[in-house]
């Protein structure tokens, strides 16, 4: 049992000003394994106000690119030491199976971070061209200012990451507002900025529940608001950045299709096929959960699919040989509970799984499920649940298959499944989606733009396109000659 009193403001650890605490339950045992503070607007004022003496008066905005790079590389180098610590208490807090934890949760975020260290060396922050005059101008990519970085529950560390890399990159300053959820994780993340050595305020990482974090997305102090999460906290928070004509990045949610064609090979697909699918027990933005497949393959591939299902081995999240841990809290287990009942009720027809396992008599686990016989109409195909749930819908002909991964309100990952990769790509190219992988489970290439299309999204983070929203162009005309 973990007990904090503190947040992280001005360089170091201080008391919060809360008076109520954040219980961070276990989704194995449903206990109390931690209590954090739950931020309070005056603890939100303390971190911007630190945020914003260091950006307006500060040494880092002027640190040159290479310091800036050398910095974030430090912040990497003290995450890896406590890689396995860190991995530990993210599967501990949402279910995350241990035996990925390190490379999904951790590496993942060390790897972004080094991605950005890279790019600051090398990105032209500064550059003099030649005007309509002929006369010079300094065309500067300043950064934003100050950012408010709200990240979700499902991949903590990772979101955080690939907002800080380009955050620290461009030199701007950032309050991390962690989720409820996942509060614990925040705190070897805070040793590991004290140990990178950054100027005080430039990091400043606190958690709270809705209403504090709308305080800090509202704050005057702010400048830019990153945010991942759900559709309908994105659209309030564009609704609120919109109207104070603030900087506003959403990385939201998605309801992504795997195509699988007549040709593909379906031994070494599927097992890619269910990790694109499945992965952090389906609570993955990107995850493939609606699998459009031929009718000619159609039994088949159903077949493969339920078989590889069944075979998953769920139970605690804590354990190495874990494939399927719990979903992150009560309220999600319910919640797609509801879709099970929605997809029997609507037709579709259950392959494998479709409730809460009996063996598991503590904990929010849902049994890895796969329906069939959906229609894209039905509710299970169009909202995004979140959990270990895969449908599959038939298709006849490409045409066919192209119009139903297009009609989704979502458009943030996706997949092609065949034999020849070359007709893959051309497929992926007409699918309206942010992302998408070809014969791979990849869902996100850290060099390259990632977000999404459509409600999915406004913006993008990794590559350098994931550095361009953290900075301003700003143009200094001088005389001609
Ligand atoms: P959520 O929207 O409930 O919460 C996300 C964060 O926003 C949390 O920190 C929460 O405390 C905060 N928040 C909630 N209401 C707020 C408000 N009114 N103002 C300001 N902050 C507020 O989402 P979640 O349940 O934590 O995460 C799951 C969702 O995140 C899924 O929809 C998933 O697809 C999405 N997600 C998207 C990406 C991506 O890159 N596109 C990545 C991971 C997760």
């Amino acid at each position: 049992m973990q007990e904090q009193s503190q947040i992280f403001v001005g360089g170091k650890l201080v008391k919060s000003d809360a008076k109520t605490r954040i219980d961070v339950i276990s989704p194995n045992t449903e206990e109390v394994i931690g209590r954090v503070p739950d931020a309070t607007p005056a603890d939100v004022d303390r971190a911007v106000a630190a945020a914003r003496e260091a950006f307006d008066k500060g040494p880092f905005p002027r640190w040159s690119p290479e310091e800036r790079a050398d910095g974030i590389s430090r912040l990497s180098e003290a995450l890896k030491k406590r890689s396995q610590e860190i991995a530990n208490t993210i599967s501990s807090e949402n279910g995350s199976p241990i035996a990925s934890s390190l490379g999904l949760q951790v590496l993942s975020s060390t790897m972004v971070l080094d991605v950005y260290a890279g790019l600051a060396r090398e990105f032209p922050f500064d550059e003099t061209r030649k005007g309509l005059m002929g006369q010079p101008v300094r065309v500067r990519r300043a950064p934003v200012g100050v950012c408010a970085a709200v990240v979700p529950w499902n991949v903590p560390l990772y979101v955080m990451a690939m907002k800080l890399g380009p955050a620290l990159a461009a030199g701007c300053t950032v309050i991390v507002k962690a989720a409820p959820e996942t509060a614990l994780d925040p705190y070897p993340l805070m040793e590991a900025i004290q140990e990178a050595n950054l100027p005080p305020g430039v990091l400043n990482v606190l958690s709270a529940g809705r209403e504090t974090s709308e305080y800090l997305v509202k704050h005057a102090g702010v400048d830019k608001v990153s945010f991942t999460g759900s559709t309908a906290t994105g659209s309030r928070i564009g609704a609120i950045c919109g109207e104070q004509v603030k900087r506003c990045t959403l990385e939201l949610g998605g309801k992504s299709a795997g195509i699988v064609l007549e040709d593909v090979n379906l031994a070494s697909a599927v097992p890619q096929m269910l990790g694109a699918g499945l992965m952090n027990n389906g609570q993955a933005c990107a995850a493939q959960t609606r699998f459009l497949v031929p009718r000619s393959r159609y039994k088949e591939v159903v077949d493969a699919m339920a078989a590889g299902m069944a075979a998953m081995k769920v139970g605690s999240s804590l354990d190495p040989a874990t494939q399927i841990g719990p979903v992150v809290a009560k309220r999600q287990r319910d919640k797609i509970l509801g879709y099970l009942d929605a997809g029997k009720k609507a037709g579709a027809k259950v392959a494998t799984g479709g409730g809460a396992p009996k063996s598991e008599k503590k904990g929010w686990f849902i049994e890895p499920t796969l329906f069939y016989d959906v229609d894209n109409q039905m509710k299970i195909a169009r909202e995004e649940i979140f959990g270990p749930v895969l449908v599959v819908i038939p298709y006849d002909g490409e045409e066919e298959a192209i119009a139903i991964a297009n009609d989704s309100d979502y458009g943030l990952g996706g997949g092609v499944w065949c034999g020849s990769t070359a007709h893959g790509v051309e497929v992926a190219a007409r699918i309206r989606t942010g992302t998408i992988t070809v014969n791979t489970a990849m869902l996100v290439d850290m060099k390259s733009p990632f977000g999404g299309f459509k409600k999915s999204g406004i913006g993008r983070e990794c590559g350098p396109e994931g550095l361009a929203p953290y900075l301003e162009y700003q143009s200094i005309i001088q005389p001609a000659g």
